[in-house]
């Protein structure tokens, strides 16, 4: 061990590597259920040839390199399961470029979400990235390598739909670049060369993502946040359908929750629109809130609740004060839009089942094409027994989510093992040479998606 550490100072200086127990306690837990996994050190590389460096070592000693970006995944999935290298990828947090014309963001993989808000809001207002509802620290290309999602998810689709090109260092030390970056100095498109990115919603287990280039969108500047609500949970894949038929709104999410107990059982459709005049905002809001939603409003299946400038979302993270001593994790799925009602039911009565207030919440991708469903479990972190009760209940979730026919979004070992058991053999045995071939050792983020 002793020697792996001073090669470890060697590479990235004895500031950035840490074996103390005090500081790997720090990265040896995320804010889910996940039992703690504590790692040997902690290394915090600066550039694409120390991490380079750090997996070449890591393969000559086979040790184990666990990539952590802003850890918030929740899912355990950042954790060193089996111990090693605690990778923290936050101090590579350059913003490389901004291509105005051609609407892309090049940065480095530490960048967190926050910080590329800000920065564009400051130097380009004019334009925004697809921001995921995690805490701002969340980085690019965690999310990437999750496949999340963000604001702009309806209408533009998964953020992983939006690279433009990656840089990526091999679990062997090679650094690869994918996307127009690997034949010209331009990161403008993931197209049109044969694909070989192995590397999106892999969880770290192939490679790590060192550069991506990420697409932009119009920003517009009046934002707002209009809410509508109905009893009937069978409405909601139609409502869905009809607004998205408009192509007007930026991001929509239907929630329904148990607190505060005067809303339980209702479903709330927060609905976004942007515009750059009180003109188009007014067309819009017509569009939506008068001809679309109107014919819901007069039945009496529907209500209005007015128009907040300034976004809003729901805040998931809110439910972790559901239960003395703030804790939550979720279920994230990928389902049709019309397994809402579904999902919402079943869900509910896994929450009670558990004695849980329920959350569940379901945000449009693409044009209707898909939902991201979360099914969200608050718990008390100093008692074991709510841990208990949120565990089991998450695991329910997961298989609930294959028997309604969904796909888990970025499973924890449970539920990889439930998707790696029903998966295609032919699929799982491609998974398993991709990894034997671009891992030999194993030594990337060991315990996650282990498929062979
Ligand atoms: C309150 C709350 C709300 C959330 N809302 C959303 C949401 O709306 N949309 C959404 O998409 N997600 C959401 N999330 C989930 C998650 O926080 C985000 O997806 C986040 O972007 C993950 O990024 P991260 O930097 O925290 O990734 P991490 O948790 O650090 O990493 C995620 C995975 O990627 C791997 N990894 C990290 N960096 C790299 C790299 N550079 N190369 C290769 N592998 C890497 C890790 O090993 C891990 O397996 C939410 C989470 C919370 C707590």
């Amino acid at each position: 061990m002793s020697s792996v550490y001073e090669s470890l100072v060697e590479i990235v200086g004895g500031e950035h590597v840490s074996t103390q127990a005090e500081e790997l306690y720090i990265y040896s837990f995320d804010l889910g259920t996940t039992e703690p996994h504590r790692p040997d050190y902690a290394v915090a590389p600066r550039t694409t040839e120390e991490i380079q460096a750090i997996v070449r070592l890591a393969n000559r000693e086979k040790v184990p390199v666990a990539p952590l970006g802003g850890g918030l995944s929740l899912a355990g999935l950042a954790l060193p399961l089996k111990g090693g290298i605690s990778l923290d990828l936050k101090r590579m947090d350059t913003i490389l470029e901004v291509n105005e014309k051609s609407r892309y963001t090049v940065v480095e993989c530490g960048v967190s979400q926050g910080q590329l808000t800000s920065y564009l809001e400051r130097h380009h207002p004019t334009l925004m990235h697809s921001e995921p509802g995690a805490p701002p620290m969340a980085t690019i290309a965690g999310n990437m390598a999750i496949h999340g999602q963000g604001d702009l998810a309806h209408p533009y689709g998964f953020n992983s739909d939006m690279v433009n090109g990656m840089e990526v260092v091999l679990p062997t030390g090679e650094i690869c670049r994918f996307g127009s970056c690997s034949v010209s100095t331009q990161w403008y498109t993931n197209h049109p060369l044969p694909d070989v990115g192995l590397f999106l919603g892999w969880a770290g287990t192939t490679g790590i993502i060192t550069k991506v280039s990420l697409k932009l969108f119009p920003n517009k500047s009046i934002v707002g946040s209009g809410q509508f609500v109905v009893e009937d949970e069978n409405l909601i894949p139609e409502i869905i359908h009809k607004i998205t038929h408009t192509e007007m709104v930026h991001d929509l999410v239907a929630y329904s929750q148990a607190i505060p107990p005067f809303s339980s059982g209702l479903h709330h459709l927060t609905i976004n629109l942007s515009a750059d005049s009180e003109k188009e905002l007014a067309f819009k809001m017509e569009l939506i809130f008068d001809d679309t939603l109107g014919p819901y409003i007069r039945s009496g299946d529907g209500g209005y609740l007015g128009f907040n400038r300034g976004s809003q979302r729901p805040q998931v993270s809110k439910t972790s004060d559901w239960r003395k001593g703030g804790g939550f994790e979720y279920v994230g799925s990928i389902m049709p839009v019309e397994t809402y009602p579904d999902c919402y039911r079943r869900g509910r009565e896994i929450s009670e089942k558990h004695g849980i207030p329920y959350t569940v919440l379901g945000r449009v991708i693409g044009m209707s094409h898909a939902m991201m469903f979360s099914w969200t479990y608050a718990f008390n972190r100093a008692d074991p027994e709510t841990m208990d009760q949120a565990r089991e209940a998450l695991h329910e979730t997961d298989d609930l989510v294959l028997e309604l026919d969904g796909t888990i979004w970025k499973p924890g070992t449970y539920g990889q093992k439930l998707v790696m058991e029903r998966i295609d053999p032919n699929t799982l045995n491609l998974m398993k040479k991709v990894k034997q071939l671009l891992d030999p050792n194993g030594i990337m983020n060991p315990g996650n998606w282990e498929v062979s």
